[in-house]
């Protein structure tokens, strides 16, 4: 008999049954879930990430086959799936929409399928597994993104329930923001090497092909291709991946017939499923243009053999790429321009300094001719006919003046242009002090005739001074500065002389030793002193720093420019207590500015010798003079010329000093080829544009693309730049709009006392900053 209340115990043990295995069953399912959210956190490639997801969600919810499927052209592709053989051809041919999986992409929302309905929604390839019901699950409730779905299958007959199908919905936009997210960390940490990768390529060959590579990298694509663009034509210039198909087989083709052209043209990328550039069969494709200025000039192709699309993000990242590879190819450009260059005067198309003295070295060291004679020719009354004529008549008088002496020279003579209007010729066949004479005599009689300009005639004659060199015994050095000095003399008696040393060049040599051992004492005899020039914000003018310039003034001879006494100085070893009084005095100056309101984050830059970084002791006595100053190692930056080096390692002088916080800069940026090579190993933080550059960078140009190819490089390295050599407000002005920040010259200040470097920090640094200013100071806060 059953007691009253009885009947309540027994449906209440059968409710807490039912409760209990319900809950163990909830247990099991949200163990599995969490297995599967752990699965979907822990770290792994997108495409192992999505597998392990597959194979949690078949176990969780007891599915014979579960996969992802894309929408493409009207059918259903498989991109990914746990429980399907590899080389089903649902993976290639897919099948076609059904009705449940249709309803789910328009919709947007899961659905459940099962036999009964009658809607083929199995791919035929599956039809003998005896599937019996299914869910389609979006990957994504936004119609923004892809058509995707999450497909699960099952034979048992069980149909999906409400809560499955709501479970289901979470999990999918969960996996496909884990795949995103995955992707992107991938792409990212891929891009973040790559730009490194690219940077090293100085020849454009070596940059597209490994541009290729890192697309396909980049992009987790399987086939990438770099397609140039020029005069409407697109043609391959590298590949890399898995097509057959060579990239010089393809030839060109009109970028109009291709696809993504006019979204590139718009600067976008372009997605989609379709035939890569080269017409090939229809595959995944990604293309991004290759922007300059706002123009594609090439295109970058990523196709995936698989129907997986390229997320936003990939496609972001590769936008990102493309500028990379943009700006690698403008260097690798202004390599082969800086390299042109650094041999060939770009106004009259002669040899220029670099290339006359590597000749002269050379006939010196190792020609077959015993005597060699060098020419010096300096135009006089060329100032006046640019002055009275204007720039581009000066310009174009060079220009017939270098085809006079051309022609006045024989074939085994080299004329160059060292700048201005300052010719020297390297001289062959020589067999006396004569013939150099003679072959000076023919440059002066080829001048003669008056020159046509722009209906005016002309006249400019030159002085020349002329040297004999024998091989073995002469340098190159000693000949220029002695052709150099007779030059001098000619023009004094000029105009119109050649004058030529034969025992005078014994003196200067005499003269120059002289120099030298007066070089020994003059530290002693305090008849050094620094000047100070100011490196300033070209917006506002105001002083972030000073660069340190040395000043030699002799008791007898007057001032001596640091142009003649500096490289004495370096050969003879002095430099190094020279230099070291420098940096020095330098840090004392800029101690005291420091402590005047508002300078305290001035900097000072200090000159320093390529002896200095070759010799042992300079780093612990810098810092250690730095130290007793009371200066702070990171406010001091270096000034090297890439010759410091001269091609070799990096030294431990450099090594130490930069350990201990000092910055460097790299002076006279772009006046050798090699700088671009040499900022790979040098650890520079701030070029200094050569000042040859910045005197036409105000009219459009060589120099003026060559400034902007410079600033645009040393954005991608994140290195500051100093334009040198500013004399003009128009050459400032364009300076701003190429974005270059810090200048210094004649047009902002000259070098001077640091008693008036003072003054003017008082007057245009301790008044209230410009906030402008502060923002632009990367040089004064780089630390
Ligand atoms: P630099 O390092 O390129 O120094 C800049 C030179 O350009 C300075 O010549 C400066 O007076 C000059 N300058 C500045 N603004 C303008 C401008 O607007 N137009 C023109 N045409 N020139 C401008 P400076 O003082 O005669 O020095 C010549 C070179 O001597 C320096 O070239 C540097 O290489 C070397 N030097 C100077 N002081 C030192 C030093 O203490 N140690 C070492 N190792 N070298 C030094
Ligand atoms: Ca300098
Ligand atoms: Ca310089």
């Amino acid at each position: 008999m059953i007691e009253p209340g009885q009947h309540d115990v027994v449906a209440l043990t059968e409710q807490l049954r039912e409760a209990t295995t319900a809950a163990r069953h909830a247990y099991r399912d949200t163990g599995r879930l969490i297995r599967l959210l752990t699965v979907l956190s822990s770290p792994a490639a997108p495409d192992e990430l999505l597998g392990r997801a597959l194979a949690g969600l078949s176990e969780a919810f007891d599915a014979d086959i579960v996969c992802v499927v894309s929408e493409v052209d009207d059918r259903f592709l498989v991109t990914a799936a746990s429980g399907l053989a590899e080389g089903d051809t649902s993976h290639v041919e897919g099948w076609a929409l059904g009705g449940a999986a249709a309803t789910a992409v328009r919709d947007r929302r899961p659905v459940a399928w099962d036999i009964e309905s009658g809607a083929r929604d199995v791919p035929p390839s599956l039809a003998g597994l005896g599937i019996r019901s299914g869910a389609f699950v979006p990957m994504s409730a936004s119609t923004e993104q892809s058509d995707e779905l999450l497909v699960l299958y099952r034979s048992t007959g069980e149909t999906f329930s409400g809560t499955d199908l709501h479970v289901l919905a979470s999990v999918a936009q969960r996996l496909r923001i884990a795949a995103e997210d995955r992707e992107r960390a991938v792409a990212i940490e891929r891009l973040a090497e790559s730009g490194h990768l690219l940077a090293p390529h100085l020849d454009s060959g070596s940059l597209v092909e490994t541009a290729a590579e890192l697309l396909k990298r980049l992009t987790m694509s399987d086939d990438a291709w770099v397609v140039g663009i020029s005069d409407g034509l697109a043609y391959g210039r590298a590949h890399h991946g898995t097509a057959p198909v060579a990239v010089d087989a393809i030839g060109e083709r009109p970028v109009a017939e291709l696809r993504a052209w006019n979204t590139a043209a718009r600067g976008e990328a372009w997605t989609g499923f379709a035939e890569p550039w080269d017409g090939s069969v229809p595959r995944t494709v990604l293309c991004v243009p290759v922007l300059r200025d706002s123009t594609p000039i090439a295109l970058l192709y990523a196709s995936r053999n698989g129907p997986r699309p390229f997320g936003v993000e990939v496609t972001e990242i590769a936008m990102i790429f493309a500028s990379y590879f943009s700006t690698a190819l403008e260097n690798a450009g202004l390599y082969r321009e800086l390299r042109h260059r650094a041999t060939q005067d770009p106004l009259t198309g002669l040899a220029n300094r670099e290339l006359a003295v590597q000749r002269l070295d050379h006939v010196l060291t190792a020609g077959s001719e015993p005597l060699t004679g060098l020419l010096f020719c300096d135009l006089d009354g060329f100032k006046a006919v640019n002055d009275r004529l204007g720039h581009e008549s000066g310009d174009e008088l060079l220009q017939q003046v270098a085809d006079r002496l051309q022609n006045a020279l024989r074939l085994k003579d080299l004329l160059a242009r060292f700048g201005g209007d300052e010719f020297v010729a390297v001289l062959g066949e020589i067999r006396s002090l004569d013939d150099v004479t003679e072959v000076g005599r023919r440059l002066i009689d080829a001048l003669r005739e008056p020159f046509e300009l722009g209906g005016e005639r002309v006249i400019v004659s030159a002085s020349i001074g002329g040297v004999l060199g024998a091989r073995g015994a002469t340098t190159a050095g000693t000949m220029l500065r002695d052709a150099d000095a007779a030059m001098y003399v000619a023009k004094s008696r000029g105009p119109g002389v050649v004058e030529v040393f034969d025992d005078a060049a014994s003196n200067r040599s005499l003269d120059r030793l002289s120099i030298r051992s007066e070089l020994l004492r003059a530290l002693d005899r305090n008849e050094f002193e620094v000047l100070y020039q100011p490196i300033v914000d070209l917006e506002s003018g105001r002083p972030t720093a000073f660069e340190a310039l040395l000043r030699w003034t002799h008791p007898e001879r007057g001032a001596i420019p640091p142009d003649v006494f500096i490289p004495l100085a370096e050969e003879t070893g002095e430099i190094v207590p020279i230099g070291t009084w420098v940096v020095e005095q330098a840090c004392q100056q800029l101690a005291t500015w420091q402590r005047m309101p508002g300078c305290d984050d001035l900097k000072i830059s200090v000159n320093l010798s390529a002896a200095q970084l070759w010799h042992g002791d300079t780093a612990d006595k810098v810092v250690s003079l730095m130290h007793e100053a009371g200066v702070a190692p990171g406010d001091v930056w270096l000034e090297v010329t890439e010759r410091s080096h001269a091609g070799d390692d990096v030294t431990a002088v450099t090594k130490r000093l930069r350990a201990n916080g000092v910055h460097f800069a790299l002076d006279d940026f772009g006046s050798s080829y090699s700088n671009l090579a040499y900022l790979k190993q040098f650890p520079a933080e701030c070029l200094k544009i050569d000042r040859s550059f910045i005197s036409g960078v105000a009219r459009e140009g060589t120099d003026r693309s060559i400034v902007r190819a410079i600033l645009a490089m040393a954005e991608s390295l994140n290195l500051d730049v100093v334009a040198e050599g500013v004399e003009q407000s128009d050459q400032r002005d364009s300076l701003i709009a190429l974005g270059c920040r810090l200048g210094q010259g004649y047009f902002f200040a000259p070098a001077m006392a640091g008693s008036e470097a003072t003054a003017l920090l008082r007057e245009r640094v301790a008044v209230p900053r410009p906030s402008t200013a502060v923002s632009g100071l990367r040089l004064a806060s780089r630390r």
